[in-house]
């Protein structure tokens, strides 16, 4: 079969690509099974050095991946150069944190018995990645699982490929052998045939269907398993804040990448009292969002990535409006070759509807009154989602009270639509199991033993 990529903002063909059949994956892995024991016996400040050149090279080619990015997922150019210059900081932080992650070191003494942990690379491992942050959220995974001496088969997103390929290309210009990464290409079944291989963890990040589907084809194999899934990420915005700062705060975190973030901004309450002012500040800064060609400097939103979630939008819009929601701004796809829709503001919402439950992943967002605290944080926890959640305030302790009893993986005061790389990254419910970034995203590559050595008596 063949994979045909297309330009999401004019719908031309863009390259062809056979797709790798069940033969081929399996090939690669008895390949990267090979390859992984002498990987994770070169040492480690060698792994350092490759990932470090990799770095090197990104920084190097950084406008032409930037131009391949922007063309197969329609982001628009200086965003995809955001994406690019983000990563430079993630490779440095796994590369300076690495070394006091893994270290093998005596524990403690027991009496006669030495106790020791020592960090064992999983294996051979399966890194499933989406396309609407191919660097971040690939990077994530196989930038941490070389260091720890995994071998990696890296499956991009059938709408990332070419990043795919040429974030392969780097590693093994860098010096990462290439049998130790690989690239699938290929799409669903491509990804289904290589969890058939006998792989030792399953990183995985996607929307919660095909998560789930994931979930239940390795389960009782007893592997790892991470699912870095979607969300319906919640901002309160309270009472007391600078209302402009808020709406602009807010907006760019609900509309940044065309709202095809896991952590975009998705529904957001306002209370009363600032409610009429809040909402007036929100559909101005939208009214100035540039929509339009990806490669244009200006442009601030380009089209969908997907042709299909066009269909979904529109059923989320139909929905609401069925349902009494008003229309502030947009709703509508673009005419014209390019899968655009308007940015699209909506209130009088409520959670009967779809656009304030179910993830839309797309320039749309719901904005809902609220009278109280209390009212927010009941309707913020109102989700099977948990990914981010976040508070506008002037008040520090209102933020903390509030967001410590929202259930997500990432708490925001006063921001949103953010990930560091010293933090943990996660989601609760739907929005998946297992972390990346941070050292605890290091060790996750990992199977920590347990060692008790006693000298004969
Ligand atoms: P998707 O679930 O459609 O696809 C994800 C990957 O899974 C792709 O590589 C796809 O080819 C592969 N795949 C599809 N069916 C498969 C199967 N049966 N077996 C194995 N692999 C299969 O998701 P998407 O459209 O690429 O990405 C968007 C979703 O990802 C959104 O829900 C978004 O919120 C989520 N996401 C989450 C995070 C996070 O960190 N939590 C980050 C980015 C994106």
């Amino acid at each position: 079969m063949m994979l045909s990529i297309r330009n999401p903002a004019n719908n031309g063909l863009i390259k062809e690509l056979p797709e790798d059949r069940p033969q081929l994956i399996a090939e690669k892995f008895a390949n990267g099974r090979a390859a992984q024991k002498a990987w994770a016996a070169t040492p480690l400040k060698k792994r350092i050095e490759c990932l470090q050149r990799f770095r090197a090279l990104i920084a190097d080619r950084m406008e032409q991946l930037v131009k391949t990015l922007t063309s197969e997922v329609g982001k628009p150019i200086r965003q995809a150069r955001n994406e690019l210059n983000g990563l430079l900081p993630r490779i440095d932080f796994f590369c300076d944190q690495v070394e006091a992650a893994i270290r093998h070191e005596p524990y403690v003494t027991q009496g006669e018995t030495h106790e020791w942990i020592t960090h064992e690379p999983l294996g051979v491992i399966a890194n499933i990645s989406a396309w609407n942050y191919p660097y971040f959220v690939g990077g994530n995974v196989f930038v941490p699982a070389l260091l720890t001496g995994n071998s990696v088969l890296y499956k991009p997103s059938e709408f990332a490929t070419l990043t795919g390929l040429a974030i392969g290309a780097l590693l093994h210009l860098a010096g990462v052998p290439k049998d130790v990464f690989q690239v699938i290409v290929g799409g669903g079944a491509a990804g289904a045939a290589l969890l058939d291989q006998p792989i030792n963890g399953v990183f995985f990040t996607g929307s919660y269907a095909t998560g789930k589907r994931i979930a239940e084809s390795v389960a009782g194999r007893m592997v790892k398993l991470q699912l870095e899934l979607g969300g319906k990420d919640p901002m309160y915005v309270c009472d007391d804040v600078n209302v402009d700062n808020a709406a602009a705060n807010t907006a760019d975190g609900a509309f940044y990448n065309a709202g095809q973030s896991c952590c975009s901004v998705e529904r957001i309450y306002v209370h009363s009292k600032i409610y009429n002012d809040f909402v007036d500040a929100f559909v101005h800064e939208v009214e100035n969002f540039k929509v339009g060609d990806p490669m244009d400097e200006k442009t601030y939103i380009g089209p969908v990535t997907r042709d299909a979630q066009l269909d979904l939008l529109e059923r989320q819009v139909a929905d609401a409006k069925a349902k009494g929601a008003r229309v502030l701004h947009g709703s509508r796809r673009i005419p014209g070759p390019g899968n655009f829709f308007e940015p699209t503001v909506l209130t009088n919402v409520n959670h009967t509807m779809d656009v304030m439950r179910e993830e839309s992943f797309g320039p749309i967002v719901g904005i809902q009154k609220v009278k109280s605290d209390e009212e927010a944080l009941m309707l913020m926890n109102d989700t099977h989602y948990g990914l981010t959640a976040g508070v506008f305030t002037a008040d520090q302790s209102r933020a903390e009270k509030i967001l410590a009893q929202v259930n997500s993986g990432a708490a925001y005061w006063n921001c949103c639509d953010h990930v560091s790389p010293n933090l943990p990254w996660s989601g609760v419910g739907h929005s998946g199991v297992g972390l990346t970034l941070s050292v605890y995203g290091i060790q996750t590559f990992c199977r920590p033993r347990a060692w008790h050595l006693r000298a004969p008596s």
